[in-house]
């Protein structure tokens, strides 16, 4: 490919709007533009690398056993309804009507379609298991689309789903699936780490997920230094009842939000605040534009009599106070110095305001023994999330009983075990051995394809662009003529083009009219994994250079028996 051809528009300055380095990136070296928020067009290199990683994950999905199909994006109300998801899956989930008025969504996810499909064409045991894999668009209307790739709103999935007899047989189609993402992420050149995981709006009996490890991760895994342990500390969940008056009064929609265990113990917390265990009831910990804050409520005693008072959980025991006042009644210093996830300094407000537009708050869980992280995927006030109750939540602790350590991570693939979640709600039965009638077990299996590029780059780059893994970068070599106005230069390069191209090495050409210090600088930023310079010395001197993109090492080839020399 003649780069002078090419749409690649690159650009000199980061877009002001991207706040991760992928996204700068993508953005910069002309791989994918923006449409509007959350939805990018994918530009002839973004999407090479979109397809490589999609072939991988294809060829894995295959050698599982897998089998490809295309379902349709448009999704009909209906069958949503039938699995009582048309009003549990919330905003997410966009819907549209059609001439007639019917109710349609735009699929964010395919459980209802597939097991649709399935549900009439099975009848009997001899036809399962099957795996049922599509990679197709996907649309979900996310509350906060940020980070490029990362987040959208229309973003490329692999998603497959499977359907057995038996336990044992949905086990180990699980688990075939569980293997089959190794392979493929792998493959693919991603330092990842498979963790627990909650099932989320997918529900269903269990499931894992395959988490990227990069510091702009917006996800917490807990990992274990000595066993192969690993949590999303998003597995428990807190929700605020719907009806909740918020601070003007207006009862909320329901709230969900996901929590986790902290390493903070309420003795701990009390301790800071010098007070006894039993008075503190509520501590909450939120961000705020990037900074973490503990909001604790505490019940009125004779150390805070006097103490601003703000009734949050009902009753007027109990009070706020800000900052100032808290320090000089309990005499506490700021200076909280938390494990990681909890902050650096503590610090108390009574602003009700504070906690819209919350990313990140830990809370008292029932027993009231530790300290929960919870993400609010909606914004609140303190009144709701005074009432935020936890109803479900695991506690980290690997078996071996070893040190936990928390990492920032991207999720790039989910494998769920859906148990009859969904085969029982649209009643998809085959009949067994014996001729009984069975609902099929199933599991369900995502991938972000485009957000795995997104992700590499996380891993893989420096101040100069990206360094891909040679697997999915969107060239693996670059040839650069830097030929400019020596035509014997030019035409030696355009002779090893046609010579790369039977080799069929997966090479650009950079013929362009450009300075050599554009064409340097555009290869760096794109990341081709190794580039190949021509120049008037080298001509002289029968060698072409190459540069490692990622270690910046540069060796020398022959230009005579160039075939043979390059490896
Ligand atoms: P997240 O926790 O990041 O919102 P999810 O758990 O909602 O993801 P799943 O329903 O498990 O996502 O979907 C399967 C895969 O699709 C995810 O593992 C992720 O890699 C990808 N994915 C999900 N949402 C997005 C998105 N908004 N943009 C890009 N990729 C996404
Ligand atoms: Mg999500
Ligand atoms: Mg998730
Ligand atoms: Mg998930």
């Amino acid at each position: 490919m003649r780069l002078s051809r090419y749409y690649a528009p690159t650009l000199k300055e980061d877009p002001a709007d991207a706040e991760v380095v992928s996204h700068k990136l993508l953005m910069r070296a002309g791989m994918i533009r923006k449409l509007t928020s959350g939805i990018y067009n994918y530009l002839p290199l973004g999407l090479r690398s979109i397809n490589k990683v999609a072939r991988i994950i294809r060829e894995e999905m295959d050698r599982a056993g897998a089998m490809e199909v295309l379902l349709p994006m448009v999704q009909p109300a209906d069958l949503w309804r039938e699995t009582g998801r048309w009003d549990y899956y919330g905003k997410e989930l966009l819907r549209l009507n059609d001439r007639n008025g019917r109710d349609y969504c735009l699929g964010p996810t395919h459980e209802e379609v597939i097991t649709d499909l399935v549900r009439g064409e099975i009848k009997s045991y001899k036809q399962l298991p099957i795996n049922l894999y599509q990679i197709q668009t996907k649309f979900r209307d996310e509350i906060r689309p940020r980070f490029g790739l990362m987040r959208g709103r229309e973003f490329i999935m692999k998603d497959a789903y499977s359907f057995d007899k038996d336990e044992a047989g949905a086990e180990a189609s699980y688990w075939a699936m569980f293997e089959a993402y190794k392979a493929a992420f792998a493959r693919i050149g991603l330092r990842f780490k498979p963790v627990q995981a909650d099932s989320g709006a997918i529900g269903g009996d269990f499931s894992h997920e395959f988490m990227v490890l990069a510091d702009t991760g917006e996800d917490t895994i807990a990992s274990c230094k000595s066993c192969e342990f690993g949590a999303n500390l998003e597995k428990a969940r807190v929700v605020l009842p719907e009806g909740t008056p918020n601070a003007s009064g207006t009862p909320c929609p329901e709230i969900e939000a996901r929590a986790t265990p902290g390493a903070k113990t309420i003795e701990e917390v009390c301790t800071f605040l010098s007070v006894e265990p039993q008075k503190l009831i509520k501590s909450l910990l939120l961000t705020i534009d990037g900074e973490e804050t503990v909001l604790a409520l505490v019940r009125g005693d004779r150390e805070l009599n006097d103490i601003k008072l703000r009734n949050l959980v009902g009753g007027n025991e109990i009070e706020m106070a800000d900052e100032a006042t808290v320090q000089e009644k309990t005499g506490a210093p700021v200076g909280f110095a938390g494990p990681v996830g909890l902050p650096e300094g503590l610090r108390i407000f009574a602003d009700q305001e504070l906690c819209t537009g919350t990313d990140w708050v830990v809370g008292a869980n029932k027993a009231d023994t530790h300290l929960l992280h919870v993400s609010l995927e909606r914004d609140c006030t303190i009144e709701q999330f005074a009432d935020l109750r936890v109803i479900e939540e695991t506690d980290p602790c690997p078996e071996c009983g070893g040190e936990v350590e928390f990492t920032k991570g991207i999720e790039v693939g989910h494998v769920f075990k859906l148990g009859l979640k969904y085969s029982e709600k649209m009643e998809a039965t085959f009949l067994d051995e014996n001729g009984k009638s069975k609902h099929m077990i199933m599991g369900c299996y995502g991938i972000g394809v485009s957000r795995i590029v997104a992700s590499a780059i996380e891993q893989n780059h420096d101040e100069n662009g990206c360094c891909f893994p040679p697997s999915i970068a969107p060239f693996e070599v670059a040839l650069i003529s830097l030929g400019g106005k020596d035509q014997d230069v030019a035409d030696k390069a355009e002779e090893l083009y046609t010579e790369i191209m039977k080799m069929g090495i997966d090479a650009c050409y950079d013929d362009r009219k450009e300075r050599p210090g554009v064409k340097f600088a555009d290869a760096d930023l794109v990341g081709y994994p190794m580039q190949l310079v021509l120049g008037g010395k080298g001509l002289k001197n029968g060698i072409i250079e190459a540069k490692d993109r990622k270690t910046g090492e540069k060796s020398e080839l022959p230009l005579e028996g160039f075939a043979e020399a390059f490896v």
